[in-house]
């Protein structure tokens, strides 16, 4: 009977990859943020915090930094607010997007009140005992529910045997997906001062029917105190989705920089013609480095750093036409009054006239 049942599983994964196939579009375009649990399911607790609310803040600040700061990116959320979305539910709304990325964003429990830590899952094969704990409990949700015995075909998120379906997924997505997940690692550990226990892999659910590359964030412990208090904290929160934004955008830098060459004919004459120009707005510059955790590292969301010279410049945003860049000055101007619009060319600066002149606006 189980078997059966997995081999139906099986079909549905594949028909979602020859979807994929046709929307290869050559830039990172639209991203599906996932907060987990809601509603009727808390998901983890705390002392005097749900897990559902977290990650629900931590997921709407990241997609706020997104909009902001890659205008031409699209966020879909699975929820944006406090209610119950089913598993299967977040898989569809992400295959129906067609985006190219999938981030699913949680908070982890366990019984030692002295474990902490970040951990990043990538979709793919479970390797440890550890791995598989948490990939029962993230996926237990299904029990919540209703008729779940239908809608999963069979799949008891408590039973190890279970799992071992996934060990047929040759997961087509799975360098990318760890790509993304040690990107967020890095940014956790490195600039936003975390305890990393790194990349894994497991089975997830709502990972596994999700025809993109995804990643399931743990931000942290709530059964550690210090931790539950960070989590729960606007200033740790947004750390928090600083990190995963950072994170994203270096992941769809390599994206777009990788994909170039799959775009049809049309797109890459253009593409050639203009070559690469990024608009930014320059906010400070200093002959010495700027130390992160200054105030224009506390203003900003997002920090780029360029050397020009002898001098140290800083510049936030990242935009492809002088008209998206210009939305973001008003905003800006309150903050740092002598602000003013950059361009660069494949990464060098080059003169703001000239990179209208090739973008065209
Ligand atoms: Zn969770």
């Amino acid at each position: 009977m189980k078997l059966l049942a997995y081999s139906i599983s099986i079909i549905v994964v594949l028909g979602c990859f020859v979807d994929v196939n046709a929307q290869s579009t050559g830039r990172l375009k639209k991203v599906v943020i996932d907060a987990g649990h809601g509603g009727k399911d808390p998901g983890a607790r705390g002392r005097y915090t749900k897990e559902k609310d977290i990650v629900l803040a931590v997921a709407l600040k990241l997609g706020n930094y997104i909009e902001k700061y890659l205008p031409e990116v699209e966020v879909v959320y699975t929820r944006k607010k406090d209610e119950f979305i089913p598993l299967m539910k977040r898989a569809e709304i992400a295959n129906k997007s067609k985006a190219e990325l999938f981030i699913s964003i949680h908070a982890n429990y366990i019984s030692n009140p002295r474990v902490r830590g970040t951990e990043t899952f990538a979709l793919g094969l479970h390797r440890t005992q550890d791995n598989l704990e948490v990939a029962k409990k993230e996926n237990s949700v299904i029990l919540l529910e209703d008729d779940y015995s239908t809608t999963f075909q069979g799949f008891d998120p408590n039973s190890s045997e279970s799992y071992i379906i996934f060990e047929l997924y040759q997961n087509m997505y799975l360098d990318q997906s760890l790509e993304m997940a040690s990107l967020i690692e890095n940014q956790f550990k490195q600039r936003v001062g975390r305890n990393s226990r790194g990349v894994k892999q497991a089975g997830f659910l709502v990972l596994r029917e999700t025809a993109m590359p995804g990643v399931l964030v743990e931000l942290g412990f709530l059964s550690n105190s210090n931790e539950e208090k960070y989590m729960s904290s606007n200033e740790g929160q947004s750390l928090l989705a600083s990190g995963l934004f950072r994170a994203f955008r270096a992941y769809k830098k390599n994206f777009d920089e990788k994909n170039k060459f799959d775009m049809p004919k049309e797109q890459m004459k253009t593409a050639k013609n203009n070559t690469q120009i990024t608009y930014r707005i320059q906010v400070a510059s200093s002959k010495r480095k700027i130390k992160e955790g200054a105030s224009i590292y506390r203003k900003l969301d997002d920090v780029y750093e360029y050397k020009d010279g002898e001098l140290y410049k800083y510049a936030t945003g990242e935009c492809k036409s002088f008209s998206e860049i210009s939305k973001m000055m008003p905003q800006l101007r309150k903050k740092f009054k002598d602000c003013f619009v950059i361009a660069f060319e494949n990464d060098k600066r080059i003169p703001l006239s000239d990179a209208r002149a090739k973008s065209g606006d």
